[in-house]
């Protein structure tokens, strides 16, 4: 080893210069990480494959400026230097340089990292007079022509660069060794790669445009982060999430903060910052350092509802109480992500300075600012939308500049609007690529799946011992959970057992499809169709524990007393399982009454077979459920709650084809099933917790804040009710008391409410909270997690993988995986939890585009179907919020205009403007005009016109406008709800199918798709059932509110 100093020249955070002497030791053997390697590197891990045309080795300026153009999946035979690298860390910062670091760590990408300063032959000294810059450049031609010699020269080598310069004077050096543009490299290599092509001239064009930034300033500069962090601990500034009001974008923002001590109540949990100035570059989401205002400027929040377009002055816009202003000082985190925008129409953009090309955008979520963007597709571009990133925002800039990175199309299209929302969310889903799916087990006719001998050998054979059957929604195909119950011991004993898909069994750790599925962290189910988290191969065949076939499982049997139910012993293990039927809920239930029911599996027996068979099931159903009643008996007295049921279903055909949407009847086989299910996850969150006390992935559910609930007592108290809301139990036992038999919509308000006023069940790590707050309070249990689900859910999957650990342990086995630590789980929980929010906000935001979708066809003042009955559940100062049961959807209804009129009801109680007033009280709203007075109270039904108003750059939204004062007279109301939701889903998805059969070309009809292609295909067929079993949480829940506060101001808008 070679000693040798090397000198930094650093440039501190306040911009002080530093010397920094490193001592520097060289090596003969560093990693190649190429499988052309005859030198024997020691290359560990991921390599560069062998038979590609060059290995391309990108410069300091290249990596710098156009890291996102290398991050393309499709660009192979990637090498970093470590120059490179600390380039990045020198001028991005830290943020940029961990984002190259997991890229040169996730298998999917094909690139390496190669430590060219500790080589000792691809080492260059600095020499005296040397730029820091040649230098760098050095050193990477240097990387890259070892690279050359050290595969002697079986492999060529590209340098790229976007100095003109470097390639005069580097180019014709060395044979094999090229050194060319970024633009020629993709003209040459990528020249199919349009997106690419594209990125690099939209940052190009970026760039250019950063040199020439005039220099007044708009806003005051951003304090450094070492006098922030030192202002935060000395408690002058506080430190929080920065959050836009999206109705009041331009004027409303607050900045949630983090770690305030509940002591300090005056601050409560949240500053008000009023204003773009006092904003002063923050983005939706940023974390952010805030300096209060002297309590003179403080201010409150507006609290009428804002109709339309918002930021329109309001004269009389009543304010709540004044809170803790403040203004922004500096920025202690960005969180910028990808932004939809779109391109202003032609006018706009000509009067926009016409030379330099730059353009406003407008993005989509209302919360972010205009981005600039310098472009010359401007004309192209408008009315598309666009994804861009911002690059930065100067104290001299009004706006942020960006640049965009894709097109996604049209704006208005159905896919476009699809894409949209998954990218607003974060939600990236392309399709599983070659390389994830040749680690799938092969299964093609010619060769079915088996079972493996050996695998039997080290698993429970349950095949000819026990009677395991499935219960799932008619039409399910990715059967995830299956259930057996049989009487031991001369019937003293009752065993029931679980079994469940052994999913890991087929997705090792750290494997390509582990990988995807880990980033998905769920399956995504949008309104016209769903992506799954696990190839269909895996999810709806080899893992899915479909009838009549040898499969793996999971499996927990519990020994009972029979007499008590008490638990006895539990066994937790790997199976081999053969599912005797697949039933759906309503055959299961039928077969529990005593009703004749055509069970499918047993068509070909004689009838004597088969009544001895049916016999046996539906003595099976019958313990099942008396054991469930047990159970739920059990929870009950810890205080369960039982929210808002569901209550539509979808049926779907032998192809999966939605054929009717049915008032879901409330089944007890649900119930008993969904029991089952709960008991399972106990059981396994025990034994993990036990086995992995500070390492374990449970479910907790958060216990509510009192004053949340001050809406839903208050409303109750209304008409006559007690809510009580001290515990959970007397929650469940008062709000079954608060029923109205003339109203039954009356409770679900009441516990759609109670569930709004609930906390989000969230995972967590055990070793990050303690042993108290692993409470699930929803389920009345101490402890929960997740190990039903594997196939659509990640957190079981790295359940299965801790139970397996558990049971390994406890034979004696070290485990074959080291185990995640306890900081490493809460990142995980951290992001499951993050991905299952963008799920439930990317079912509710597709919900709603189709929703508009289907009203937009109509014609609110001829159309039947725009005109539905409304529940008040909400009182504000200009109007009322209301919920239409008939579309699940809710929205605000203006009693008073801007031109100052109000609604007022006729003899028959249609209603009308009339110049008036309105008086708000705390249980009703009356408006007051010539015709006389007229009032809404709470909970009240009226007829309300649904409309929509569209949007040219965001979402289009529904717009509610009284009708009449009294209930909406049809068809009585059961048969009217099933019916209207139903017209709308299916008008919905046959205008989906209509709008991508057009988008996938008018030209030629697609060849039928091979099995295999279907396969790995992800599903697009519509699958509503699972949107529409929480259609009903989604109406009323906004995710974007979890403080009291905010909560109000979201209620308000809703
Ligand atoms: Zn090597």
């Amino acid at each position: 080893m070679i000693k040798r100093e090397k000198i930094l020249h650093l440039k501190s955070s306040r911009g002080r210069k530093v010397r920094v002497v490193r001592e520097h030791y060289l090596r003969e053997r560093v990693p190649c990480y190429s499988s052309l390697c005859l030198a024997g590197c020691d290359n560990d891990g991921k390599v560069l494959p062998g038979d590609l045309t060059h290995y391309v080795v990108p410069d300091v300026g290249v990596v710098v400026d156009y890291q996102e153009i290398l991050e393309f999946r499709e660009l192979q035979g990637i090498i970093y230097t470590q120059t490179a690298c600390q380039g990045v860390y020198h001028c991005k910062g830290r943020r940029q340089y961990n984002r190259l670091r997991n890229l040169l760590k996730d298998p999917r990408h094909d690139c390496v990292l190669f430590a060219n300063e500790f080589q000792e032959f691809s080492f260059c000294q600095r020499e005296n007079g040397e730029s820091q810059e040649q230098w760098q450049t050095r050193c990477v031609y240097s990387a890259a022509v070892w690279y050359y010699n050290h595969l002697a020269g079986m492999m060529d080598v590209v340098m790229i660069t976007e100095d003109q310069d470097i390639i005069a004077r580097y180019s014709s050096l060395h044979t094999g060794v090229y050194v060319i543009s970024v633009q020629e490299y993709l003209q040459n290599f990528w020249s199919e790669l349009r997106a690419a092509h594209e990125l690099y001239s939209s940052i190009c064009q970026a760039l250019q445009q950063k040199e020439s930034e005039c220099t007044e300033k708009e806003f005051t500069d951003h304090l450094p982060a070492e006098i922030l962090e030192a202002g935060i601990k000395s408690g002058r500034y506080i430190q929080g999430t920065l959050n836009v009001n999206k109705h009041r974008a331009q004027t409303e923002a607050s900045v949630r903060t983090e770690g305030l001590s509940d002591k300090n109540t005056e601050l409560s949990s949240e500053v008000l910052v009023y204003g773009n100035k006092h904003r002063n570059r923050a983005v939706h989401g940023d974390v952010v350092a805030v300096e209060l205002l002297p309590k003179s400027e403080w201010r409150g929040k507006v609290s009428t509802l804002t109709e339309g377009q918002p930021e329109e002055k309001n004269g009389d816009d009543t304010q709540s109480q004044p809170m803790p202003t403040g203004c922004v000082v500096g920025i202690l985190q960005r969180n910028w992500r990808d932004y939809v925008v779109t391109f202003p129409p032609r006018e706009s953009t000509q009067s926009q300075s016409r030379n330099s090309q730059r353009i406003l955008t407008v993005p989509w979520d209302h919360r972010i600012p205009k981005i600039r963007i310098s472009t010359q597709q401007a004309d192209a571009l408008q009315d598309h939308r666009v994804v861009v990133r911002i690059d930065s925002w100067e104290s001299t800039s009004l706006y942020p500049n960006g640049h965009s990175v894709r097109v996604l199309g049209r704006a208005g299209e159905l896919e476009t609007e699809v894409q949209t929302i998954l990218i607003e969310n974060c939600i990236h889903v392309p399709p599983f690529s070659d390389a994830q799916l040749r680690e799938m087990p092969a299964n093609s006719p010619e060769k079915p799946w088996k079972v493996d001998p050996s695998q039997v050998a080290v698993r429970q054979d349950l095949r000819d011992s026990h009677l395991v059957f499935s219960i799932d929604p008619a039409g399910c195909e990715d059967v995830d959970d299956t259930l057996s119950v049989r009487s031991l011991a001369g019937g003293m004993v009752l065993e029931l057992g679980v079994h469940i898909a052994d999913v890991t069994h087929f997705v090792s750790q750290g494997s390509l499809t582990d990988l995807e599925a880990h980033a998905r962290a769920t399956t995504y189910y949008l309104a016209d169709r769903r992506y799954d988290m696990l190839p269909a191969i895996l999810s709806a065949d080899i893992c899915s524990l479909l009838g009549g076939l040898d499969r793996y499982a999971m499996s927990v049997l519990w020994e009972l007393d029979a007499q008590t139910l008490a638990v006895n012993n539990v066994w937790y293990g790997r199976t081999v399982i053969r599912s005797s039927y697949q039933l759906d809920y309503e055959l299961a239930q039928a077969l529990l009454n005593g009703e004749q029911g055509e069970v499918a599996e047993l068509t070909r027996l004689s009838s004597r077979e088969k009544d001895a068979k049916l016999a046996e099931l539906r003595q099976a159903l019958q313990v099942l459920t008396h054991v469930a009643r047990h159970l739920r008996a059990q929870r009950d007295q810890g205080g369960a709650l039982e929210l808002e049921g569901v209550e539509v279903r979808a049926q779907l055909d032998n192809e999966k084809n939605i054929t009717a949407l049915v008032p879901r009847q409330p089944l007890e086989i649900h119930e008993t099933v969904a029991e089952c299910m709960i008991f399972a996850n106990h059981w396994v969150a025990r034994k993990i917790h036990e086995a992995f006390p500070h390492q374990a992935l449970l479910r907790h559910h958060p216990p509510p804040r009192q004053e949340f609930f001050s809406q839903l007592v208050d409303s109750a108290k209304s008409r006559g009710f007690t809510i009580d809301t001290r515990s959970n139990k007397a929650l469940a036992d008062s709000l079954d008391q608060a029923v109205d038999p003339q109203d039954p919509l009356l409770n679900r308000l009441l516990r759609m409410m109670a569930t709004q006023a609930m906390s989000q069940a969230m995972y967590f790590s055990t070793g990050a909270i303690s042993q108290d707050q692993y409470y699930h309070y929803g389920l009345a249990l101490d402890r929960y997690t997740h190990f039903t689900s594997p196939i659509r859910r990640y957190a079981d999957v790295v359940v299965h993988r801790l139970l397996t650990a558990a049971i390994d342990l406890e034979s004696g086995r070290s485990p074959a995986k080291a185990l995640a630590s306890n900081k490493e789980l809460e990142e995980l929980a951290h992001h499951i939890n993050k991905k299952n929010r963008a799920a439930q906000q990317v079912q509710k935001v597709s919900t709603e585009l189709f929703q508009c979708l289907y009203f937009k066809e109509r014609d609110p003042d001829k159309d039947q179907c725009c005109v539905a009955d409304a529940v008040v559940y909400a009182i504000r100062d200009n109007g009322v919020l209301a919920f239409v049961p008939l579309y699940g959807m809710k929205g605000p209804v203006y009693l008073k205009n801007r031109d100052g009129q109000v609604l007022s009801a006729g003899q028959d109680g249609g209603c009308e403007w009339q110049s008036g007033s309105v008086h708000r009280y705390s249980d009703r709203i009356t408006t007051t005009s010539l015709i006389g007075i007229t009032t809404f109270t709470l909970f009240s039904h009226i007829t309300v016109r649904i409309s929509i108003q569209s949007s040219r750059c965001h979402a289009d939204s529904v717009n509610l406008e009284l009708v009449s004062n009294r209930p909406h007279q049809s068809v009585t109301l059961g048969q009217a709800q099933s019916h209207g939701r139903s017209q709308l889903v299916q008008e919905v998805v046959r205008i989906a199918e209509e709008a991508s059969q057009q988008a996938r070309g008018k030209a030629t009809r697609q060849p039928k798709l091979s099995r295999e292609e279907q396969e790995f295909c992800q599903s697009k067929s519509p699958n509503l059932y699972l949107l529409l079993e929480e259609i009903r949480e989604l109406s009323l829940m906004d995710l974007e509110c979890t403080t009291p506060a905010l909560r109000q101001s979201c209620i308000l808008n809703a």
